[in-house]
């Protein structure tokens, strides 16, 4: 019996109240809260549950606070934007309240995520007696899981890490993201960067590109080499890796449209001045791009995210892939929402099932990796992210 208040009602957020529904006797009382009362209350009225709905800002601690004082949770899941998390995690401080989150903190001003803002509030967590899980998401967060799985099951070291994520989906529209737009089309834009000999190796965005054969008839895309915020930590965290990689893939048609606006400016995060008004190119481009939680009964066809993962077993070198594939249109039957948000928002209320139970446990900030990944595993296959494994 636990009381959660989740903040953010966009796509993920809504799968987070709809799986934590499903969990009653976890989450006994919930509290969803947003910027837009009125999408929490839209997301109300389909559970099988009454939940309670508010309105915060949350980049203002005030709110915050006065919100978790009068609700008193003793967890928040934290599925608004990477600029809110810091905020939040102070919110949290004051109130007593356990934190957790699926992506890390970004300022708004600089396309640049890191830890480091997050991992300062170490001492702080400890102090208080609380825990704050960072990136319990699928990629951040189940990906952290496959590989800290993989250390514990399949390998004595490992040397190499691949996480590579597919969306193998077609919303049929000419230009869409999977999840918020802003924070989407920041990241793809970014320089790639990934870890080798002990090093950050970076590249221009997008500019390194190969063949992966996907499982299950998903078949040969191409994957494109990134910068991803998990690396950061699984390779703080990892002992032995020599290179991580991140891929995703991406449609002709989405790189296209992205050069475009890129050419035109329209990515920029720069302010520029517009009939007297500042306006930033890639917030307005969000505005006229479809809303991700409009794409759920759009789209078709299937995600594949998982780690090849290569390393040491009783001397040999041996190969590991652990993936899943997650079905957009099963997913929206289920919650109404596809699957990008689904494989986000499942992680984010297993993450939550685990503190409140007391599986996961500890004082201080934790990402994934560093906890016992069996129980999350388990909890995966019973929540509606099956897992299979190839070993070689
Ligand atoms: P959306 O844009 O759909 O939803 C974000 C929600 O947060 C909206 O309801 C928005 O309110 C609310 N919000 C924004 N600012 C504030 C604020 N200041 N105060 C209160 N509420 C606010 O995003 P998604 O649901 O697609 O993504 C949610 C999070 O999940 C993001 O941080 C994203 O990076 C992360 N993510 C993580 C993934 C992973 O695998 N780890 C994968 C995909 C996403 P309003 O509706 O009023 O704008």
């Amino acid at each position: 019996m636990s009381r959660v208040l989740i903040i953010g009602a966009g796509g993920v957020g809504s799968v987070v109240v709809h799986k934590c529904c499903q969990v009653p006797e976890i989450f006994s009382e919930i509290m969803l809260a947003s910027r837009t009362r009125e999408k929490c209350d839209a997301i109300a009225a389909q559970l099988p549950m009454a939940i309670q709905t508010a309105r915060v800002d949350a980049d203002q601690v005030d709110e915050l606070v006065a919100l978790m004082q009068s609700f008193k949770p003793d967890l928040c899941i934290n599925v608004a934007l990477p600029y809110q998390d810091l905020t939040i995690m102070d919110a949290c401080l004051e109130c007593g309240v356990n934190y957790l989150d699926t992506a890390n903190y970004e300022p708004r001003d600089e396309a640049k995520f890191e830890y480091h803002w997050q991992w300062a509030y170490q001492e702080r967590f400890k102090e208080a007696g609380l825990m704050a899980l960072l990136g319990s998401g699928f990629d951040p967060g189940v990906t952290n899981v496959f590989t800290a799985w993989a250390l514990k099951t399949q390998f004595d070291e490992i040397r190499e890490l691949d996480i590579i994520d597919c969306n193998a989906g077609d919303h049929g529209q000419p230009f869409a993201t999977n999840f918020n737009p802003e924070i989407n089309i920041r990241e793809v834009t970014a320089p790639a960067r990934h870890w080798e000999d002990e090093q950050w190796v970076e590249s221009p965005a997008l500019s390194t590109s190969k063949d992966f054969d996907f499982p299950e008839g998903i078949g040969a895309r191409k994957i494109y080499l990134m910068y991803h915020e998990e690396l950061e930590s699984l390779t703080r965290h990892i002992p032995g890796l020599e290179k991580a990689r991140f891929w995703m893939t991406f449609s002709d048609n989405y790189l296209r449209h992205l050069k475009v606006l890129q050419n035109v400016g329209m990515t920029s995060i720069e302010p520029v001045d517009y009939n007297g008004q500042q306006i930033i190119p890639l917030q307005f481009l969000k505005a006229l791009l479809p809303d991700p939680g409009s794409l759920g009964p759009l789209t078709h066809g299937r995600t594949c995210i998982g780690c090849l993962i290569k390393g040491i077993k009783d001397g040999r070198e041996k190969e590991y892939y652990v993936y899943n594939i997650c079905d957009h249109q099963q997913c929206y039957e289920e919650v109404g929402a596809q699957a990008v948000s689904y494989t986000t928002g499942v992680p984010a209320m297993i993450g939550a099932m685990l503190m409140l139970s007391g599986v996961w446990s500890g004082h201080g900030v934790f990402n994934m990796e560093q906890l016992d990944p069996a129980p999350f595993m388990e909890k995966l296959n019973l929540h509606g992210l099956p897992w299979k494994e190839v070993i070689s």
